[in-house]
């Protein structure tokens, strides 16, 4: 059964407003199947709920890709160039200092 979530649905990123997609699928890039993806040209940002394999994520999960994209999408406005592994770090730190706070990106409806 398809689950349903609370979440951010636009989110402001320098001057521009990314909509936020969650997904109950994967989108196949050219090299692989992506649970989750930064489209700056579209000002969007996707996030599959599943896993490749029809498995659905844990919520933790889905917000730090949530995260994970947010930075990915501040790296490209403001031409930071960080690099993957940056972005990795940002996202865990940003998701562990998030839920000290009580504050929850995604939520079940
Ligand atoms: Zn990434």
């Amino acid at each position: 059964m398809k689950k349903s979530y609370k979440f951010p649905k636009q989110i402001p990123i320098g001057g521009h407003t990314y909509t936020v997609e969650l997904m109950d699928s994967c989108h196949t890039t050219d090299v692989h199947p992506s649970v989750a993806d930064t489209f700056a040209d579209l000002e969007e940002i996707r996030i599959a709920t599943v896993t490749p394999g029809g498995t659905p994520r844990n919520i933790t999960v889905l917000e730090e890709s949530l995260l994970h994209e947010t930075i990915h999408a501040i790296s490209e406005v403001w031409s930071l160039e960080l690099q993957e592994a940056q972005v990795e770090g940002l996202a865990q730190g940003m998701l562990q200092v998030l839920r000290s706070l009580g504050v929850k990106l995604i939520e079940p409806a």
